[in-house]
């Protein structure tokens, strides 16, 4: 902050300070608001006269003139708390911080994953470690096969070159390997029940019968669902163990792995047993050693499924932030939509102009960095935001011109 913008802000902050307090402005309140403003710690000394005098100052008008004078100057009052720069992560330590962000392959990268992707991003740099952007494709189902390419050609431009991709699919011996150890540990077993037979199971707080299986007959079970003659789509789950008592039924013994025989655009039909997100999830963190978590609120029950899964290794589970959504007044931020309107020839490409995509707005000039602190601005926060596009842009161009 430079000693003009000093000046106009101590006198807003008095202004108001002094009206709330029958005239008196306390300087304390003004230098903790000027905090707010980006006042540097190390820099009150260099301005605590110049502080003092203005407080007093206006400490001498009359409450008229203070509402007066402060009517010409409301505008240097945030109305609401601005930090400067990021807040610190908690347990961070330099040079160790790993994290990561997931997109599912649905299309290229639009301004809502940078501006979640972004917070991440922003404290790995900030820190110093690695970052992952680990592409979750193992519903061979819901896949756009160009979304590979068109994630990581977005992710080199928006980080820098400096985020690690992993995509889940070539991962799957892994996953096999700990679905097996969860077995063996009797974390886990292979449930032949119906799908509405398991939810009355659920419903009643009753155990399946396949629960007590042993692991002798559960890793035969698991053999059968892995080998080309085995169970069908439907016919078998691999299903954690939690407890069927648990008081949010979302959590009683949910499902690990299933079968999907769709060809998967990389894997072909090499596999049939494709882990669900939890697993597979929950197994990325431990190997990649992530230390923190940034995702979105509707994540809670899976972040909770997923500490199930690191205690039944003894595993500390990553420290967790949840963000709350951000919402366009005015504009829909989905990769599906998108799509069709490519396929459909609505659209000439992900770089469309008229599309809220990476890659459009690279053509039209924005900066990685827009986006850094474009997040670094959001920090992180779980209430939920609605915004409209002339808002967001307002902002990012700001971002954009520094
Ligand atoms: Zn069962």
């Amino acid at each position: 902050m430079n000693k003009k913008d000093l000046v106009k802000k101590t006198r807003a902050y008095a202004l108001k300070n002094a009206i709330v307090y029958s005239g008196k402005a306390q300087q304390g309140a003004v230098i903790s608001a000027l905090f707010n403003e980006g006042l540097k710690k190390q820099d009150v000394k260099k301005y605590i006269k110049k502080i003092s005098e203005i407080v007093k100052k206006i400490n001498s008008l009359s409450l008229d003139e203070q509402k007066k004078e402060f009517g010409k100057l409301e505008g240097e009052v945030s109305k609401r708390k601005v930090r400067e720069g990021l807040p610190e992560l908690p347990n961070a330590k330099k040079g160790k911080v790993v994290m990561r962000i997931a997109p599912s392959p649905s299309g290229a990268f639009h301004i809502g994953h940078a501006m979640t992707a972004c917070i991440s991003f922003n404290f790995v740099m900030k820190y110093g470690g690695k970052f992952y952007v680990r592409i979750e494709d193992t519903n061979p189902d819901n896949i756009y096969t160009k979304a590979y390419k068109l994630i990581e050609q977005d992710s080199k431009w928006l980080f820098n070159n400096k985020a690690k991709i992993v995509i889940q699919s070539g991962r799957m011996e892994i996953y096999y390997k700990y679905a097996k150890k969860f077995i063996e540990k009797k974390a886990a077993y292979i449930c032949t029940c119906s799908g509405d037979k398991f939810r009355e199971y659920s419903k009643e707080k009753k155990n399946c019968p396949c629960r007590k299986l042993s692991v002798k007959e559960n890793l035969e079970r698991w053999e059968n669902m892995i080998s080309k003659k085995g169970y069908k789509p439907g016919e078998a789950v691999l299903r954690f163990k939690s407890n069927m008592k648990h008081k949010n039924p979302a959590m009683r013994d949910f499902p690990l792995a299933r079968i999907n025989l769709t060809p998967h655009p990389l894997q072909k039909k090499k596999y049939r047993v494709w882990p669900l997100m939890n697993l597979a999830v929950a197994v990325d963190d431990i190997e990649m050693k992530m230390t923190h978590i940034i995702r979105a609120k509707e994540h809670r029950d899976n972040s909770e499924r997923q500490k199930m899964i690191y205690n039944v290794l003894k595993k500390k589970f990553p420290w967790t932030g949840f963000l709350g959504r951000w919402k366009f007044k005015d504009m829909e931020l989905s990769s599906r939509k998108f799509t069709e309107g490519i396929k459909e020839g609505k659209y000439s490409g992900w770089g469309d102009e008229r599309l809220p995509t990476i890659q459009a707005l690279k053509k039209k000039g924005y900066k990685p960095s827009a986006f850094w602190k474009f997040s670094e601005n959001i920090g992180l926060s779980e209430s939920d935001k609605t915004i409209d596009k002339d808002e967001y842009f307002k902002l990012l161009n700001s971002f954009n011109k520094n």
